[in-house]
């Protein structure tokens, strides 16, 4: 057993479609320690979401290994792929990926249902982790009624609802205002606190700058590897 609670050894992976053949991930290798919170950054097109998606089990690689919790990771059922993802993973998207149709609390809650958890049980649940990101008052409203750090605040409490140990968010603050942005991320610090390992992907420097590591992709390879010495959150007024 080693400290390292996600891992991946020359990684490769390329796209096919038709007769092109696009290699976007060209031998890649992280470590990333339980507990740690690291900022994954690249200019657009540079494999960070596919990277992501790789972690999250939400995609397969061509060559080399994905340890995730030690657990070597290859071609898996999607029951498989789910169970792991329920035990391991919450996910936050920059477009939230809320329903629209269910409220606040419903969209929280969802993960429960798909635990076969009943209704008021996971109600009560849902409640407690909207109360933690101070949206208590909101759980009755449609996505539609909340702006966007509220949602994505909601997506934050879905992700958590289910215990994971690892959060991967891809461009969390990328639909959101600055003073937004870094109440998001001040969230994540948060979570990060209470020992979940936290990976972002952002092509904001700033953002970046708020995790412990900064890991910078380009042209399918890991150009650069760097600790932040203050991970800081600047207070912006107004
Ligand atoms: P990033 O998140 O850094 O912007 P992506 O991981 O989304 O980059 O994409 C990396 C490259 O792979 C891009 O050139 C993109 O067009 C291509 N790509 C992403 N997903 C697919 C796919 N499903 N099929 C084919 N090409 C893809
Ligand atoms: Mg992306």
């Amino acid at each position: 057993m080693s400290d390292s609670i996600i891992r991946i050894e020359n990684l490769h992976k390329s796209y096919i479609t038709g007769k092109n053949s696009l290699h976007v991930l060209k031998g890649i290798d992280i470590d990333i320690k339980a507990g740690e919170m690291v900022s994954i950054m690249g200019s657009s097109g540079s494999g960070k979401s596919t990277l992501l998606n790789i972690f999250g089990i939400l995609d397969n690689y061509d060559e080399g290994g994905y340890y995730l919790n030690d657990i070597l990771i290859s071609k898996m059922s999607e029951t498989k792929a789910a169970r792991f993802r329920n035990k391991y993973i919450g996910f936050i998207f920059q477009s939230f990926n809320l329903i629209s149709f269910k409220t606040a609390l419903e969209n929280v809650a969802l993960p429960l249902y798909y635990q076969n958890v009943n209704r008021k049980k996971r109600n009560a649940i849902a409640m407690e982790y909207l109360d933690r990101m101070g949206l208590k008052e909101w759980s009755n409203h449609l996505p539609s009624e909340m702006s966007g750090g509220q949602k994505q605040r909601v997506a934050i409490a879905r992700a958590l609802i289910s215990n994971p140990k690892v959060i991967l968010a891809d461009e969390p603050t990328g639909a959101l205002d600055t003073k937004t942005s870094y109440e998001v991320m001040e969230i994540l610090q948060e979570v990060n606190n209470t020992g979940i390992t936290v990976i972002i992907v952002t092509h904001e420097t700033d953002i970046a700058q708020c995790t412990e590591r900064i890991i910078r992709l380009k042209d399918g390879i890991i150009e650069a590897n760097e600790y932040v010495t203050n991970p800081a959150i600047e207070v912006v007024n107004g």
